[in-house]
């Protein structure tokens, strides 16, 4: 298996080149050079796998002959096993034909853990076998940074350094950040907002020559293909239950990066059976304007009450242009780099093949809050701001179809107290491992908004590690 990049200026890699970079050297992401299809009889086969069992035969596809089949089998088993609920990813059935897949049940409550604790493991896997430290360095406004923190915390050969925005993030995400144990990760307020932890990111990226020599930096965001990899999975695992009946699923997906969404459209490639892929928005809509008016354009971001979904411009979606424009990375670059300056359009043609496969909806504020509470007053099951979301789409585009709608249930509700409380209802109590949160000793380190902070900070880390 070897993977290509948007942009096209990159030759052909291995899995574990991909891994261990993130973004393409041409500034493209990389994608498999071809989707690994996968027969009926086959997926019939997996129906009654565990999860790690069927990560396993899924992830090999993707791995090719960067990893042995034994190794792979062992850290996958590692990874699940963090856990805590038998089944990693339940399903639970609101109403008829109507599902969501809980996606929190990892360390730190929201579906990230699900890529994020596997690419800590295989990060290490590689780096000893290369003898070779790396850094980590990643900008969050929230979810990511804790999934990758605990993800990493225990990786011999990893040191890791992420930002967020100093006074700007929930009480909850910043302590699960700060108050990880583990010598090698950091983590770092910025006085500033989210968009200038990102530019300080993007300026280290391309200029990695403060780093002491040998080292290199590796991103952890979802533009790490390795990330939708350990995605694709849950899709499998709810769909196989439904195989029988010959049903297609759909799904439903509170999207911001495209990065889960994508995971998806990449099963459908491989050939799980799946009917519609249904993107829900928050007021940040870039994507449900391209999907129901073939416009693409910027606006201003807005904070809302999903904030792991505020997102300008979807990074993944690139991806899937790189797809619906066959593989002509020249326009895919036009497309992307135009968005500054202009609308961009794809052609009636393309639209109709992206709304072949896609669905969307966008949900504001306030619908998100009804829907809190009209699921709980229905069903007594409390979602997250989210995934009611993704509920709330999978409502609005279920049209005529009787097929059975699959929501992603992304995050633990307890994490987003505001919605909850918003929708008037009482915020839960934190899952047992978290219990304490508000009373553990928190670390962290506040830094101007510089570049030249954060690499003198990396810099005399690194140093002080060696
Ligand atoms: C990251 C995140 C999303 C958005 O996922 P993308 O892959 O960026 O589309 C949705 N919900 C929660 C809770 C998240 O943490």
């Amino acid at each position: 298996m070897k993977y290509i990049s948007t942009r096209g200026r990159t030759p052909a890699q291995s899995f574990e080149e991909v891994l261990l970079t993130g973004l393409a050297p041409d500034g493209g992401l990389f994608v498999p050079e071809s989707v690994p299809k996968v027969d009926r009889e086959t997926m019939l086969s997996w129906k009654n796998l565990g999860y790690a069992e069927l990560a396993f035969e899924i992830i090999r596809l993707y791995t090719g002959d960067s990893i042995a089949d034994e190794d792979l089998r062992t850290i996958v088993d590692e990874t699940y096993a963090v856990f805590s609920d038998p089944e990693i990813a339940p399903l639970h059935q609101l109403g008829e034909q109507e599902y969501v897949l809980e996606l929190f049940h990892g360390p730190t409550l929201a579906f990230k853990d699900f890529a994020l604790q596997l690419l800590g493991r295989l990060l290490d896997y590689f780096l000893a076998r290369r003898q070779k430290h790396v850094a980590i360095l990643g900008a969050t406004s929230g979810d990511t940074g804790s999934a990758a923190m605990e993800g990493c915390r225990h990786c011999e050969f990893v040191d890791m350094y992420i930002l967020y925005p100093h006074n700007r993030v929930s009480e909850v995400q910043r302590r699960q950040m700060t108050t990880i144990k583990g010598s090698n990760v950091n983590s770092l307020a910025v006085e500033g907002n989210f968009d200038d932890c990102q530019t300080i990111v993007k300026k280290a990226f391309s200029d990695q020559g403060f780093l002491p020599e040998g080292y290199q930096l590796v991103a952890v965001n979802s533009i790490n293909f390795s990330r939708i990899m350990a995605q694709i999975v849950y899709y499998y695992f709810a769909a196989l239950k439904f195989v029988d009946n010959n049903e297609a699923v759909s799904f439903s997906v509170p999207t911001g990066n495209f990065g889960d969404i994508y995971a998806g459209y990449l099963a459908k490639q491989m050939g799980l059976p799946i009917d519609r892929l249904i993107i829900a928005t928050n007021k940040n809509d870039i994507l449900h304007r391209f999907m129901s008016r073939n416009q693409y354009n910027l606006e201003q971001l807005e904070a809302s009450l999903s904030p792991s979904m505020d997102i300008m411009v979807s990074s993944n979606f690139e991806r899937y242009l790189f797809d619906l424009f066959d593989q002509d990375a020249q326009r895919v670059e036009a497309f992307v780099t135009g968005l500054n300056q202009d609308v961009q359009q794809v052609s009636e043609q393309e639209w109709e093949r992206a709304k072949a496969v896609f669905d969307s909806c966008r949900v504001d504020d306030e619908t998100t809050c009804e829907t809190i509470r009209d699921v709980y007053n229905q069903y007594n099951y409390l979602l997250d701001p989210h995934t009611a979301t993704g509920v709330k789409a999978a409502r609005e585009c279920r049209g005529g179809s009787n097929n059975p709608i699959i929501c992603l249930a992304t995050a633990h509700p307890a994490k987003f107290s505001e919605a909850i409380e918003k929708a008037g209802l009482a915020t839960p109590a934190l899952p047992d491992h978290l219990a304490d949160l508000m009373q553990r000793e928190e670390h962290f380190t506040v830094l101007p908004s510089s570049l030249d902070a954060v690499k003198s900070f990396i810099q005399d880390s690194l140093k002080a590690s060696d």
